[in-house]
């Protein structure tokens, strides 16, 4: 096992190094420690910091701790989870390749990470046809450079915004690696959750419930502020549905869909406008008990409830396939919004349809 395994353990070459080791993964996370614990590191890391970690000075425990990484994201099996890891996973990677590739054209090279090529990396992921390097940086295949692209957020990357050479798009150093970077984190979601044995999941027990608690602990309410109702989980997108028709909620019901549009980012004011059809609707009371759920006038800000409290009051309604990997309507929330394209995750309150703080027909009462 090289320092270059540890250091990319996605690749294929790294994969052949622990299999060609014969490494027992039950034996491992029954009697390696170190191993167990630096991969419990890579996965609450990834969801506290959204990296994962140092590096263990032992090469050997550094790349078999990915694995068992891998593992302990798929006994945990959320959503939320799976994307948080693969991203932290890509954000080394990156952070890495782009020192070693830069250093592999200078005299940094014998100072920094193992001798590595872009042509390695680009054979690795079967990019080595679709890309040419050029004076100024590297035409992409269209092909090639549209999947890599799509779940980058930033304008820059779509291709309206690129010169279009032919079949070919040109990019920047620095913009390759970030296309490679997405790969990577393609490839580390890849196959995730995967089927582990029951022996394996009784070992780690510890680490999955330290896992869990992290996930427990998470404010999920951090990074959202984008109403887009569509993308609602179904329960939510039903208790909008009913407050918009007009009917009147029972009080659990209206705190959840009311502390959901708080933490995604709707303020009091576009909250009390939804509950202005509702009969008996008291501007008043309803405004303070928005106010008192957002934290403007309590000291907490109230986190919509979990799904396994939304059951329990019979407001889980027509769960579907992405409801099975998550725990919470925010948690499905937060994954709608990071797999959907531009023109999907347009916010309600930005719409040029003339109405700019309220669902469209097609959403009012369906
Ligand atoms: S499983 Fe959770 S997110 Fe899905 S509909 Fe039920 S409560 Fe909502």
């Amino acid at each position: 096992m090289e320092a270059r395994h540890a250091r990319y353990p996605f690749r294929q070459e790294a994969r052949e190094a622990v299999s060609a080791a014969g490494v027992d993964l039950v034996e491992l996370v029954r009697d390696d420690d170190a191993v167990v614990e630096r991969a419990a590191e890579r996965v609450t890391n990834a969801v506290t910091e959204r990296d994962i970690g140092d590096a263990h000075p032992d090469d050997r425990v550094e790349l078999l701790s990915y694995p068992v990484a891998r593992v302990l994201v798929s006994i945990v099996d959320e959503h939320v989870l799976v994307r948080r890891y693969a991203a932290a996973e890509a954000q080394a990677a990156f952070d890495r390749f782009d020192a070693d590739l830069r250093a592999s054209d200078t005299e940094l090279k014998s100072v920094s990470g193992p001798d590595i090529t872009v042509e390695e990396f680009l054979a690795e992921f079967g990019l080595d046809a679709q890309v040419r390097e050029t004076a100024d940086g590297y035409d992409v295949g269209v092909g090639a450079y549209l999947p890599l692209s799509a779940s980058l957020k930033d304008e820059q990357w779509r291709l309206v915004h690129r010169a279009l050479d032919g079949g070919d798009v040109p990019v920047s150093e620095t913009e390759l690696h970030h296309l490679l970077q997405q790969a990577v984190e393609d490839r580390v979601a890849d196959g995730l959750p995967l089927t582990v044995p029951d022996e394996i999941t009784d070992e780690l027990g510890p680490q999955v419930g330290e896992i869990r608690g992290v996930l427990d602990d998470l404010d999920l309410t951090r990074d959202i502020d984008i109403v887009v109702p569509e993308l609602f989980p179904p329960c939510m997108k039903n208790l909008l549905e009913r407050v918009r028709a007009g009917d009147h909620l029972p009080h659990h019901s209206r705190f959840a869909i009311t502390a959901f549009l708080g933490n995604i980012g709707l303020e009091t004011d576009e909250i009390v406008d939804l509950y202005e059809v509702n009969p008996g609707f008291g501007e008043e009371m309803t405004r303070y008990q928005t106010d008192h759920i957002k934290g403007e006038t309590s000291p907490t800000e109230y986190t919509a409830p979990a799904c396994a409290t939304m059951k329990s009051y019979g407001d889980c309604v027509n769960p579907d396939a992405l409801c099975e990997h998550i725990s919470h309507p925010l948690s499905y929330y937060e994954a709608k919004i990071d797999d959907a394209d531009e023109e999907e995750a347009i916010d309600w309150r930005e719409r040029d349809d003339g109405d700019d703080a309220e669902p469209d027909e097609s959403e009012e009462g369906a």
